[in-house]
């Protein structure tokens, strides 16, 4: 680095250490230095832990822009959380159990998911939250649906990469399979699909969603002996999440068309008005 120096020691040093943060990638010491450098002086504090202040912002920074890429690259249709999940709307659901998973410990022992339940029942809602905790934590997610992931799997194989896909696929540390069931496979697709299972046995952790409870899989996969093995592997290591109940949105949809009033026992306030109806 000999030839460099002439030219740093007439560069301003403000000039040269926005270079030097960049190349180093600490982008928030960059936007930060001199807002806490004039904090540490007001505060008297030394220069170690000015530099232990700068250190932290940029970890805490770090760990947040590795959450929003572990987000991104779920590819969630959206964004749901176990905050706006009401269990009460769903009772055949052991809340307990879901709370525990969402600590997602079960994605570092590689466990599995299955989530069985009609349709409208949250079961998404709930996977994609479970999904969302993974990423919390650091953890590497992929979300797709079971035909999707079909359709991508027979796409890669046509086009000659059906190794780096699968490759890829069983490598993330948490595989959510939703909408399994829904159309029936193909011979080749039910095959794609058994494989995406067998590489993932015990290395990560797999959950899949369907409206189908097990004896009716048979169907979906076209086969008794692929159906049972897939089971198998699915089944090892596994958490059932029941999830049989009323449909959420028809439950909405009928409590906004039921337009009940005076059934709380709360006096109506008219809020232009203030006027009180007692009920
Ligand atoms: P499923 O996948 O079982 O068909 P979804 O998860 O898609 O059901 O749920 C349908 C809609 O209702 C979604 O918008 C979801 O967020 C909402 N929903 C379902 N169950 C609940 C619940 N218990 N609390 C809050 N929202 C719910
Ligand atoms: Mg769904």
């Amino acid at each position: 680095m000999s030839a460099s120096a002439p030219t740093e020691s007439l560069t301003p040093p403000r000039v040269l250490l926005t270079h030097h943060l960049r190349q180093l990638k600490l982008p928030t010491v960059l936007r930060e230095y001199e807002k806490v450098a004039l904090e540490a002086a007001r505060d008297g504090q030394d220069h170690v832990r000015y530099l232990l202040r700068l250190v932290e912002l940029e970890l805490i920074d770090r760990e947040r822009r590795m959450v929003e890429r572990r987000i991104r690259a779920a590819r969630f249709p959206a964004i749901k959380s176990f905050d706006t999940f009401d269990f009460t709307a769903i009772p055949s659901l052991n809340k307990p159990l879901v709370l525990e998973l969402a600590r997602s410990e079960y994605v570092v022992a590689r466990e599995n998911i299955i989530a069985l339940g009609n349709s409208g029942t949250g079961k998404t809602h709930v996977c994609l939250a479970l999904g969302l905790a993974a990423c919390q934590r650091g953890l590497s997610v992929a979300f797709t649906t079971a035909a999707g992931l079909v359709h991508q799997l027979m796409e890669a194989r046509d086009e000659k990469r059906l190794l780096r896909l699968q490759a890829q696929l069983s490598t993330v540390k948490l595989l959510i399979i939703d909408e399994l069931g829904y159309v029936p496979l193909s011979q080749t697709g039910a095959e794609l699909l058994f494989e995406v299972f067998s590489q993932r046995h015990e290395r990560g952790s797999t959950i899949v969603t369907s409206n189908l409870p097990f004896d009716e899989w048979t169907s979906v996969f076209g086969n008794q002996r692929l159906t049972g093995a897939l089971l198998d592997r699915l089944t090892h290591h596994v958490h059932i999440l029941e999830m049989n109940g009323e449909s959420y949105r028809l439950k909405q949809s009928k409590a906004r068309h039921r337009k009940e009033p005076a059934s709380s026992a709360e006096p109506l306030v008219n809020p232009e008005t203030g006027e009180i109806t007692p009920t």
